[in-house]
Order: C-alpha cells, then sequence, then structure tokens
C-alpha cells in the first residue's frame, strides 16, 4: 500500500481544486454520483440531521440472487433523487462536514498502489504540497476504512442467510432485510 508522501506526490503532480460546482454530486448519468456509503457513515449523518437510516441511504441497486428466490446486495448508497444527491441543497452540501469518504477524496481513488482519477473540472490546478499532503491523508483514510469494511463483509458473508424470496442488504453490520 502506498505511503501518504508517496500519494501526496501523485496528487499535487496531478493537480486539483474543487471548483465547488456541485456536478460530482448531480445526476448526469445512472451511476455518476452514486456515493457507497458504509454503516458508519450513514449513521453519522443521521447523528447530524436526525434522519432515519433508510431516509439517508438506499441499497446498492445491483442486486444477486440468492439462489432461494432471494436476493442481496453489499453495499449502501447515499440516497439521490432523479436529479441530484438528496443533500445537495442549493448547490452546496448540506452535510459537508459529515460528508462521506467518496465525496471528502473525490475525483481521487486508491486501487491498491494505483491512483485513478475521475472526470473532473478542477483537475490540473496547481494544487500546493501542504493541499496535497491533506488529500493524500483523506485518500489513505478512506483506503484504510473501505478495507475495514470489506472485511466486515466478508466476515458476515461467510454466515449470512438471506431468507427466502426476502430483500437483504449484506454490511459489516449483519443481515438487513429490506421491507416494502
Ligand atoms: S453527500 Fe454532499 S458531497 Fe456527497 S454527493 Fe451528497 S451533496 Fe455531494
Amino acid at each position: 500500500m502506498l505511503g501518504v508522501d508517496d500519494v501526496a506526490d501523485r496528487i499535487e503532480s496531478v493537480g486539483f481544486r474543487c471548483r465547488r460546482c456541485g456536478a460530482c454530486c448531480r445526476r448526469v448519468a445512472e451511476d455518476s454520483n452514486l456515493v457507497i456509503v458504509s454503516p458508519a457513515e450513514v449513521r453519522a449523518i443521521m447523528a447530524a440531521t436526525g434522519m432515519a437510516w433508510d431516509e439517508v441511504a438506499e441499497p446498492y441497486p445491483d442486486f444477486i440472487d440468492a439462489g432461494n428466490g432471494g436476493e442481496y446486495t453489499l453495499a449502501w448508497c447515499i440516497r439521490r433523487t432523479t436529479k441530484a444527491c438528496i443533500f445537495l441543497r442549493e448547490g452546496r452540501c448540506s452535510v459537508y462536514a459529515h460528508r462521506p469518504w467518496i465525496c471528502r477524496t473525490y475525483p481521487f481513488m486508491l486501487v491498491d498502489d494505483e491512483l485513478r482519477v475521475s472526470e473532473c473540472s478542477g483537475l490540473g490546478m496547481p494544487l500546493s504540497p501542504p493541499g496535497a499532503r491533506d488529500a493524500a491523508a483523506d485518500l489513505c483514510g478512506r483506503q484504510a476504512a473501505e478495507a475495514a469494511e470489506e472485511a466486515g463483509i466478508r466476515a458476515v458473508y461467510r454466515r449470512a442467510t438471506v431468507p427466502p424470496g426476502k430483500r437483504a442488504v449484506i454490511d459489516s453490520e449483519g443481515v438487513k432485510v429490506l421491507h416494502g
């Protein structure tokens, strides 16, 4: 896994400054603003907003056949309208202090030792070394959090049973059967 300094060097060489356009929060294509969130991230937004779980998050839309008439998916996403993330208000994130890792680190992503960069109009803008280091620290934090969530999902998955005919989300906290 890359260290923060290596990631910072790579981010600095790409260059980035958020233009606050909100484009990454808008639904310009089916999956363009799909923000996957861990249970901990959902709970942080619930605590900050007073909203219920189902008001904050919806199941990741790709369901897998459980082989017994049921089906499951392995993640949650922030709820979206047909146009944007539900937390985008007047062009700004209304849960900015509690925004998920994916939002915090956009347009960057670490896949093992590779820095991946998504489309963004702020790319190529000069970035100071301290700015690059902050972004790198967030990105490494995200990678560690995602690895922990993945390990938690694997542990639950090994002993998970989806009730026949039901739809469920399997996350690091357990099997959550969906109603309605
Ligand atoms: S949580 Fe905030 S930053 Fe993330 S997609 Fe929604 S509005 Fe954008």
